[in-house]
């Protein structure tokens, strides 16, 4: 058999966590964000899957250029705008709509002959203190900015939550208020122009935060966002599932250890198997202990991950053989506990995924 290391990405289940978005928030626009080859799930694919969002979200000109080169039509926001003057040539050719968070970048937007075809999204700080303008600045370069769109309604006032995978924390409320005195200094409480504050967190928790435009990333996915949650208890399906299979099974002696570094010591004569996945597809080298799924019966990871192998705890699972499926993450096993043991968030477990792993795409 091939190496038997898979991603399986199920579309329905994405088109299903957009659906649960829209749910949520049935009067505002949705821009898919899909940055990060989708979080790791595939650039192209989950921006077919997510076809009946308003708009997408990328990081970078290049991710952006593979869309349009797809065939994607729709708004396609570069989530921090130009990192250089050179790229605005591309960025007006292919209609992309900007965040900008610099005075750098309010220059080369002014230095262009003619406005961009995209929209502006102007960044503030309100909190976050990443990217963004300083509240008190912002009404100048509001007004600057409303000089390089071809429309009012072109210019969106955006926001970026620090803290919004927890409803209750102080922050929320505290940059919640910031932007809405903006606005009202900014005269635009009424929405004549376009706001955006929320990401799945403040989609799910802040129903005062989604105003016009949404930004949703992880929940889309089918991962809670908010800290301690699972998808699927709410209402989210996981999209991937991280698999593969047994490709060895012995007992080693009670006392002996397993793998680099002898971390695991057996406490008794113990069945250990071998599953073909490695850090070097993406699985985390700190998963020592996180659980894992043989023929469906959950056990644990046991020593640590090597590059192309994990070695697990097969007592729950005493007749697994060589060829047994193993799942690492998935709607059975949700990818927030795995984290959880890792010592990290799903984010980075998802897209942290390489394709040396076969991507296999159902339900397209
Ligand atoms: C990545 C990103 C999002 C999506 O955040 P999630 O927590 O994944 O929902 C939204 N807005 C901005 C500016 C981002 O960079």
């Amino acid at each position: 058999m091939a190496r038997p290391t898979e991603v399986v990405i199920d579309s329905a289940a994405a088109r299903h966590n957009l659906a649960e978005v829209r749910q949520r928030a049935p009067d505002s626009h949705v821009l898919a964000v899909i940055k990060a080859n989708g979080y790791g799930h595939g650039l192209l694919p989950m921006a077919r899957a997510f076809d009946a969002a308003d708009a997408f979200g990328v990081a970078c000109l290049e991710e952006a250029g593979a869309l349009r080169d797809a065939g994607v039509t729709k708004p396609i926001l570069l989530l921090e705008g130009p990192f250089e003057a050179a790229e605005l040539a591309d960025i007006a050719e292919l209609e992309l709509d900007v965040a900008i968070h610099t005075a750098e970048q309010v220059v080369m937007l002014e230095s262009l002959p003619k406005s961009l075809p995209g929209r502006i999204w102007l960044k503030v700080d309100t909190g976050m203190h990443r990217l963004g303008f300083p509240p008190e600045t912002v009404p100048g370069i509001f007004a600057r900015l409303l000089q390089c769109v071809a429309h009012p309604e072109d210019l969106i006032l955006m926001t970026h939550f620090a803290n919004a995978n927890d409803g209750e924390h102080d922050l929320n409320r505290v940059q919640l208020d910031r932007f809405e005195a903006l606005q009202r200094q900014l005269g635009i409480e009424s929405g004549r122009h376009p706001r955006s504050a929320a990401n799945s967190g403040a989609t799910c928790s802040l129903i005062e935060a989604h105003y016009e435009w949404l930004r949703p990333g992880i929940m889309l996915y089918g991962i809670s966002p908010q800290q301690g949650g699972q998808g699927p208890r709410e209402g989210l399906i996981p999209v991937m599932t991280l698999r593969s299979r047994l490709i060895s099974v012995r007992r080693i002696r009670a006392g002996e250890t397993v793998g680099y570094g002898g971390v695991w010591r057996c406490p008794e004569d113990m069945p250990v198997g071998v599953v073909a996945l490695g850090y070097g597809d993406g699985y985390p080298r700190s998963a020592s202990g996180a659980p894992v799924l043989v023929n469906g019966v959950r056990t644990q990871v046991i020593g640590v991950p090597s590059m192309d192998m994990v070695t697990v705890d097969l007592r729950p699972v005493p007749e697994a053989a060589v060829g047994d499926p193993v799942t690492f993450w998935g709607p059975a096993l949700p990818v927030e506990q795995v984290a959880a043991a890792a010592g990290t968030i799903a984010y980075e477990l998802l897209s942290g995924m390489r394709d040396r792993a076969r991507y296999v795409y159902v339900n397209e």
